[in-house]
């Protein structure tokens, strides 16, 4: 069995040597660590081991997760689907939000970001699979939220987030990471984070611009939903 120490260190070749392929400094593509239905020891485990940004995509396991691990200077990611009733813990307790797809979220984050923490750090996520049972707004109605979201004063709007549909076949999923690489480029925002990319498809996000590659699986094995 491979050890968390282990699988970190796999992770960063492959992020390095996809970047390098890519023409890119490794530096510019930061891991977070996807830690869903995993026990806030595996996330202490994973701080230790160096890594300081954490994903989450259930707000109660989240917030149980941040008590145990209130002495860490983690950073805190929002990754899951965002129902109006949780806006306000999310605001109050995040650093970031990948997974904004709606106006009437973005305000509401907006208005109940504690004034004396920094704006909310908001990506918007983008359906580029067009499947109708995805999250994430059309690449239609993505100018007009991007200009509303980012006139948010409680929100900083840092780039967009897609969650492709999943395919082993790499030209697919570099042509799904493109369309939000040129999302981002049309909206002509000066945004400077795309978040893209998981366990089975880093290479390919990174080879179309990733700065934030979301890491699960590869990272803390396999999740047991039975127990989750
Ligand atoms: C679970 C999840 C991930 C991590 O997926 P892996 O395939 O386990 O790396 C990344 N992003 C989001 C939004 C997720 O829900």
């Amino acid at each position: 069995m491979s050890t968390l120490a282990d699988n970190i260190s796999a992770i960063a070749r492959r992020i390095d040597s996809a970047a390098r392929a890519a023409g890119r400094d490794p530096a510019s593509v930061q891991l977070l660590a996807v830690s869903k239905t995993k026990p806030a020891s595996a996330i202490r485990e994973a701080y230790t081991a160096g890594l300081r940004d954490v994903g989450e995509n259930y707000l109660q396991e989240a917030l149980t997760k941040q008590q145990a691990l209130s002495d860490l200077p983690l950073i805190w990611h929002f990754i899951g689907p965002i129902q109006s009733n949780k806006t306000k813990a999310i605001a109050e307790h995040f650093d970031w939000v990948h997974s904004v797809d709606r106006l009437k979220i973005a305000q509401r984050l907006s208005e109940q970001r504690p004034a004396d923490l920094a704006p909310l750090n908001i990506c918007l996520q983008v359906n580029v699979s067009g499947e109708d049972s995805k999250s994430g707004c059309a690449p239609a109605e993505l100018p007009a939220l991007a200009q509303a979201v980012k006139a948010l004063p409680g929100l900083c709007l840092r780039g967009l987030m897609a969650i492709p549909e999943p395919t082993e076949d790499r030209a697919e999923q570099e042509a799904a990471f493109a369309t939000l690489r040129q999302l981002q480029a049309q909206l002509d925002l000066g945004l400077d984070t795309l978040s893209m990319g998981m366990s089975h498809d880093l290479e390919a996000a990174i080879a179309q611009g990733a700065t934030w590659v979301r890491i699960g699986t590869a990272l803390f094995g396999a999740r047991d939903y039975g127990q989750a």
